[in-house]
């Protein structure tokens, strides 16, 4: 399958979703996850019309950046970012779906020439192998990060599980809803948190359906080499 012919199958889902919540597709953009596939697949998926590529791993962000030199292009960080690989990477990307711990936010401040606009990443599911913040750390943690100048809290960030339990899920997202609604009524200058990063290849229907501003899809739009 072409990069467009699976974009046009998803904006057609994604459109359904909006139209089952009330919602407006204009308000859920596609990040095209691109960690599995080649450059040139990636430039397939930009020639498409997808605005934004995800890596999760510093190679391959860079290796992308270098290949892709579009001005038009938006890179997102959605892996889980080492504090000594920041300053290879941050003055490379426009979003940071990671952001779960001070240090991390701390090493950002210090290397970073703009403000990068992070996603505060929560682990709902409370599965162990998930990265991110447990629900009970999360408001002190969006809090501590007014202290940092660099960091601007556009969002929440999850993962969920990969499971057939699609109630299961949708709890998972709606909770995220949830926080993103509690931390916005503190109307913090440093988090707006208009941005709900949630939603991949298997789920992003439901995660749209509970208010995903932006979706992390791989597979289902470029496929996965070897
Ligand atoms: C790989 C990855 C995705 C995309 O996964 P697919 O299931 O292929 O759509 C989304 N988010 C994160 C954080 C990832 O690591």
């Amino acid at each position: 399958m072409t990069v467009l012919d699976n974009l046009e199958m998803i904006q057609s889902n994604i459109f359904q979703a909006c139209e089952r919540s009330n919602r407006r597709t204009e308000d859920v953009k596609i990040i095209g996850v691109t960690k599995y596939v080649s450059c040139e697949r990636a430039r397939e998926a930009v020639d498409a019309g997808v605005l934004h590529l995800g890596e999760n791993r510093k190679e391959g962000l860079l290796k992308k950046r270098q290949a892709i030199s579009d001005d038009k292009v938006n890179w997102h960080f959605i892996g889980s970012l080492q504090s000594r690989k920041v300053k290879e990477v941050i003055d490379y990307i426009d979003f940071l779906h990671s952001l779960d711990r001070l240090s991390l936010a701390k090493e950002i401040n210090k290397r970073a020439k703009k403000p990068v606009q992070c996603f505060v990443q929560v682990n709902i599911s409370g599965e162990e192998s998930k990265h991110g913040l447990q629900e009970n750390e999360l408001e002190d943690f969006v809090q501590q990060l007014k202290h940092f100048d660099k960091i601007k809290v556009i969002g929440l960030m999850t993962m969920a599980p990969h499971i057939d339990n699609e109630q299961e899920i949708r709890q998972i997202f709606r909770r995220l809803k949830e926080w993103q609604t509690d931390i916005q009524e503190k109307k913090w200058d440093h988090a707006p948190c208009t941005e709900l990063s949630m939603g991949m290849s298997n789920d992003y229907q439901i995660a749209i359906e509970e208010g995903a501003t932006f979706v992390r899809i791989g597979t289902a739009l470029v496929g996965k080499d070897e």
